[in-house]
């Protein structure tokens, strides 16, 4: 097999296009089983493809792999951005405490309880309440909330606020929320401590906060940036790879958008890399990215990102949805903090109401020929227990 050949390197970004001459042949003999099994230098290959024929079989593959695994329903996630305000430093987002040129909010307990109505009136499934690392968010505020929205809409409720306390984790998913969703934007140590600083010098390994959530019963979600100054290939393959090896239940992926306001935006911290080794923040990138990670990770849940949007309004969500993904996240925040929750410049939607959105969307999905899941969407292996991630999460 090419790939033992191709181990016995000691850099295969240098030998990558040897490999697209020596593998084309073979790679069009694999089966959907053996995309699943995937080596890091197949999946840098597909990263690099450029040939139409080539990618219209990936996609192909892809969407197949998602009509057998999850099915046809594309679940819909109203998300809900409770707070921009955020203790971390991140490189690479518009709303870390840095930048002092946006004006910062919290909503109100009645005002997420309105979104969350809204949501179950839309017949969504789930809500995701997401923040920056803001602990003006307290543990009982969040408990609370949870508990709310539990006992009068019995929506599916994921949390995605950050790097919490163990303790607070633990009595959120006492409260009954669902999942807990942590992107660890890169699997590259060096990478990520540049653009993803520690808070107060303690060092959180996000793919051991996410294990542990998977041990106190949350279905876990993460995911990268695609593109980000700094990724090479070869760093994205391992990333598709970790997806994997910590058994996601939902993976999110989404291009790196630069923020002006940021250092990484401003060039100010940069990791170079000379251009034939920078992975490009490009639609094509994210569409190879979702439709790999659904053929390695054939039940994860893997929306359709919000910021592809970003980089193609008129179909990036609807094409998303036919390379692999198979879930939406509708906007449900009050237009008066959207443009606020500004990770990224340019974000789509910004001015739509929660209504707009909500028939934006409805009308994507038909015109795709897939229909509207109905109930919370969870992941399937999780509720058939087909899971051995007892063994995976020891390791760490
Ligand atoms: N504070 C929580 C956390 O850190 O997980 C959740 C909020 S954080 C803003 C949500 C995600 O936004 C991050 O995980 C990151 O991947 C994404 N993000 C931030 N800045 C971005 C940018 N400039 N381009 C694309 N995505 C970005």
């Amino acid at each position: 097999m090419y790939s033992s050949v191709l181990e016995e390197s000691q850099n295969p970004e240098q030998i990558n296009y040897t490999v697209d001459v020596i593998t084309k042949k073979q790679i069009n003999c694999e089966t959907i089983m053996e995309y699943k099994n995937m080596t890091k230098y197949e999946i840098i290959k597909w990263l690099r493809e450029e040939n139409p024929e080539e990618l219209a079989r990936l996609w192909h593959e892809a969407d197949n792999t998602r009509s057998v695994n999850v099915g046809n329903e594309v679940h819909l996630r109203g998300l809900i951005e409770i707070s921009n305000h955020c203790v971390r430093q991140c490189a690479y987002c518009g709303i870390n405490i840095k930048n002092a040129s946006i004006s910062r909010y919290r909503m109100t307990f009645d005002e997420i309880i309105e979104c969350a109505a809204m949501a179950h009136s839309f017949n969504y499934g789930t809500v995701v309440i997401q923040a920056g690392e803001d602990y003006g968010l307290d543990t009982e505020f969040i408990g609370s909330l949870v508990r709310h929205i539990k006992e009068e809409f019995g929506l599916a409720i994921t949390l995605s606020l950050g790097e919490r306390k163990d303790t607070e984790l633990l009595s959120w998913r006492k409260a009954r929320a669902d999942r807990y969703l942590l992107r660890f934007e890169t699997s590259n140590e060096q990478l990520y401590e540049l653009i993803h600083p520690p808070s107060n010098n303690i060092k959180i390994d996000r793919v051991e906060l996410l294990c542990k959530l998977r041990n106190i019963g949350y279905e876990i979600g993460s995911g990268v940036m695609i593109g980000i100054h700094g990724q090479s290939y070869e760093n994205l393959a391992d990333d598709i790879l970790l997806f994997k090896k910590i058994d996601l239940d939902m993976i999110g992926v989404g291009p790196y958008i630069p923020h002006p306001s940021t250092s990484l935006g401003k060039n100010i911290k940069k990791m170079n890399l000379s251009s034939n080794l920078q992975v490009p923040a490009t639609e094509l990138m994210c569409y190879k990215v979702i439709a790999l990670s659904r053929l390695i990770c054939p039940e994860a849940n893997i929306p359709s990102a919000t910021a592809l949007a970003t980089l193609n309004l008129t179909n990036g969500r609807e094409t998303g949805l036919c390379r692999g993904a198979n879930i939406l996240m509708p906007n449900l925040t009050p237009v008066k903090y959207r443009s606020l929750y500004e990770i990224y410049p340019s974000k789509a939607c910004i001015f739509e109401t929660a209504q707009q959105c909500q028939s934006c969307i409805a009308s994507k999905i038909h015109a795709i020929g897939r229909a509207i899941g109905k109930g919370p969407g969870s992941c399937k292996k999780r509720n058939t227990g087909n899971t051995d991630v007892g063994k995976i999460c020891s390791k760490f």
